[in-house]
This record gives structure tokens, C-alpha cells and sequence, in this order.
């Protein structure tokens, strides 16, 4: 946050700060999915599978590459926090600051979920958005942003004292370790910073601070991912409900979240292939 000055602007100032931005990362020469064959692909799908989140807990799910899953709102506004893994590798796993740098602070149709260094490939497109309308709103708000973390009882505690155990990166860990067994130490190292699936954040224009919004979602609404690589997901039903008012706590009214795994006929992804992990050779100029 910027406080109030303690150093006077210099003379050219304005020249200064008048500097034209450059994007950081150009995304003209990042390769491009072929949404038209996933188009094709999901007109055949059948559904293979339908898990249900309950309000306040996670679940863990898998999609086998070359599938689609939905997360779907279903009895009301509700914000889900996703994280995704190499089902074979819990060691890559989403990387939300990449995706941030490549594709903006929320993500929509096209764009791609990328995995952690050294792999960094698209572990996920995304298919379909029924928010896609939302755009950006006055305040500067979009929806599935990846500029949040995930609401967690160690911030908790640091800003209230107290203790809440249904925090999205506790329910990520405690469905994580039911899925593989680990502990609950040894599951919280793999949970990451999440796609904030329908929830509506953005920067205050004043002092570019997070803040969150009510979510526009309503029951109906879906994301819906092609899974570029085999992957176990990992979605909390967010306890701030909607997140138009607060987290962290047992009063805001949540609602559940349903996921379904679609499976399209295979013929009509002939010309895909599962992305390599990065073909950087990791000598890092040694
Ligand atoms: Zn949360």
C-alpha cells in the first residue's frame, strides 16, 4: 500500500510518470489452444461423473486428460476455490502468479491454467463461462480471479485472534489428504494459491487494495475446463458464501458446488496432443 509521501517528486515528475506501460509479457507468440476442435469435442460429451461439494468442505476429484469438467452452481450463490495437480505428481500444481502474468487478474474462455516451474505447460483450458457477460464492472471487479490466495486460518488469526478451521486452504488440505493418504502436515505443503472460481474481486482504484463483491453467479452458472493433462482437482466451497460481505466465519449463507466430469468421443480430438513440460533444459546457465 502507498502511504502519504515522505520524499518530495522531483522536477520531471510528470514526464516520469506519463511513461507508456508495455505489457510485461506478450502473448502473441504464446501458442494458441484450438478452441474450435474443443468446441467440437464438447458438442459429443457424455457425462461420466457428478460429485457434489458441501458448503464449508472440499472435495477432491479426477479427470482423465482429454476430458471436461463443469463446476456448476446449483442452490445459490457460491464461491469455489480450485486447485489443480499432475495426478501422477503433486509437485506440479497450478501456478496462479504465471497465469496472472500471462493471462490477467481473471480468467474466462481460452484462457489457461499453467502448471509450477520446472513443468510449466497448460494443465487446464477453460471451455465455457456463463460469466463471460461480467467483463469488469465500474469498481474495476471481474469473476475467476487469480489475484487472491485462498481464505486461510493463518491470515485469520493474524487479523481477528481467533481460530476457523473451514477456511478454503484447510478444507483443501483435509480433502487432499483423504484422497492420498498423507497427513494433514504432509498434504498442506501441495495446496497453492486457487482459481477463485465465480467469486467477483478486483483492486480499489483509490489505494489498489483486494477487495471482493457478491458474486453475480446464480444457479445454472458454470466454468467448464478441458483437462489438458491427467489431473487431480481439489474445490472448496468457499465459508464467505457468495463473499459479498466476509470469510473465515460461520455466517455467511453457502451453498454447494457440483463438479462433473464430461468425456467426449476421443475421435473428435485426433489432432490434439497433451502438452510436454517445458523443454527448457533447467541448467539455469550452469
Ligand atoms: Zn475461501
Amino acid at each position: 500500500m502507498k502511504n502519504a509521501p515522505q520524499h518530495p517528486a522531483p522536477a520531471d515528475a510528470p514526464e516520469r510518470k506519463a511513461v507508456k506501460p508495455v505489457i510485461c509479457y506478450p502473448v502473441d507468440t504464446l501458442p494458441l489452444p484450438d478452441m474450435d476442435a474443443y468446441a467440437a469435442a464438447r458438442e459429443t460429451v457424455e457425462l461420466t461423473e457428478t460429485l457434489v461439494v458441501q458448503p464449508r468442505e472440499a472435495l477432491t476429484f479426477k479427470v482423465p486428460k482429454g476430458s471436461f469438467f463443469r463446476i456448476i452452481s446449483t442452490d445459490g450463490p457460491q464461491v469455489g476455490d480450485l486447485n489443480l495437480w499432475n495426478a501422477r505428481d503433486l509437485t506440479e500444481r497450478f501456478y496462479s502468479g504465471k497465469t496472472r502474468a500471462l493471462h490477467g487478474t481473471h480468467l474466462s474462455t481460452g484462457d489457461r491454467m499453467w502448471s509450477s516451474f520446472p513443468h510449466m505447460r497448460p494443465m487446464a483450458t477453460i471451455t465455457c463461462d456463463t460469466l463471460d457477460w461480467y467483463g469488469f464492472d465500474e469498481y474495476g471487479g471481474g469473476v475467476h480471479d487469480v489475484i487472491g490466495t485462498r481464505c486461510d486460518p493463518y491470515t485469520g488469526r493474524l487479523l481477528s485472534g481467533k481460530d476457523y478451521h473451514q477456511c478454503c486452504h484447510s478444507n483443501l488440505i483435509r480433502a487432499l489428504a483423504a484422497e492420498t493418504g498423507l497427513t494433514t502436515e504432509q498434504a498442506e505443503v501441495h495446496v497453492h494459491d486457487v482459481l477463485n472460481v465465480f467469486m467477483c474481486t478486483g483492486f480499489t482504484l483509490d489505494t489498489h487494495q483486494y477487495f471482493m463483491k457478491a458474486s453475480p453467479v446464480r444457479p445454472g452458472d458454470f466454468i467448464e475446463f478441458f483437462a489438458e493433462i491427467d489431473l487431480l482437482g481439489g474445490l472448496s466451497a468457499c465459508p464467505g458464501g457468495d463473499c459479498g460481505d466476509q470469510h473465515s466465519s460461520d455466517t455467511a449463507p453457502c451453498y454447494p458446488l457440483t463438479v462433473e466430469i464430461h468425456q467426449p468421443d476421443p475421435g473428435t480430438l485426433a489432432g490434439w496432443v497433451s502438452p510436454e513440460r517445458s523443454p527448457y533444459p533447467g541448467t539455469h546457465g550452469m
